[in-house]
């Protein structure tokens, strides 16, 4: 290829017990499927259709480790999440089907800029500057459903220095990982390497520079982030 300017490289994954890497296409996230988020966040947490939003792919920050505090924010924000990786794609995917297109689960962070995201809401705005921001997608080594099986089920939880800060049952999703496919295969064709964050339990705070933050699934495994 003869390009005019360089090529982006596609952000990679670490794979549990694998030499491989897994390429992430895009990124999907679920807004308010805890219903004690959704009340935290000021909304009646009604089983309303799931609604999403993406980040662009190069906000993954593989494994964890430094973040750097983002510019023209005052409350950056952590939200633990299980994150689904698509192993196939496909547009109008049946729940039940659903199941065969994952290719493992990790945990990430959904960093939100959450003083700019109360702005866009008031103003009726895109929710871009509030979420997709250079390293707001911190995520951990996939682990293969071939290894861990599926998870529908299991705690939760986000520390701060030491403190717990969440802690929650992804048993306590309102939608489902295989609804929420089945819906978001809907609107766009899903594809291999595309990620999917499924929304976050209550207890969502602020995060300084200096801070470090642990988060984990059980059976899944932990991820870590500092703030510098
Ligand atoms: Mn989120």
């Amino acid at each position: 290829m003869d390009a005019v300017v360089p090529v982006p490289s596609v952000p990679v994954l670490p794979i549990e017990g694998a030499t491989q890497v897994f390429p992430v296409r895009r990124i999907y996230c679920i807004g308010r499927n805890y219903a004690d988020h959704a009340r935290e966040m000021g909304m009646d947490p009604e089983r309303e259709p799931p609604f999403f939003f993406g980040k662009p792919h190069d906000t993954v920050v593989p494994g964890g480790g430094s973040i750097a505090y983002p510019p023209l924010t005052s409350n950056l924000h952590y939200e633990v999440e299980l994150v689904v990786a698509l192993s196939t794609g496909g547009r109008d995917i049946p729940a039940s089907e659903a199941p065969g297109h994952i290719y493992g689960y990790a945990v990430g962070i959904d960093l939100t800029r959450r003083d700019l995201q109360a702005k866009a809401k008031d103003k009726g705005q895109p929710w871009d500057t509030a979420k997709g921001f250079d390293q707001s997608a911190p995520v951990s080594r996939i682990l293969p459903v071939s290894a861990g099986g599926h998870f529908g089920r299991g705690a939760i939880w986000l520390s701060v220095n030491g403190v717990e800060k969440q802690r929650g049952d992804l048993s306590q999703m309102i939608w489902s990982v295989p609804e929420i496919i089945a819906h978001v295969s809907r609107f766009v064709a899903l594809a291999p390497g595309d990620l999917i964050f499924t929304g976050t339990p209550a207890g969502v705070g602020p995060i300084v520079p200096g801070d470090k933050v642990r988060c984990g699934i059980e059976g899944l495994g932990e991820l870590e982030i500092e703030v510098i």
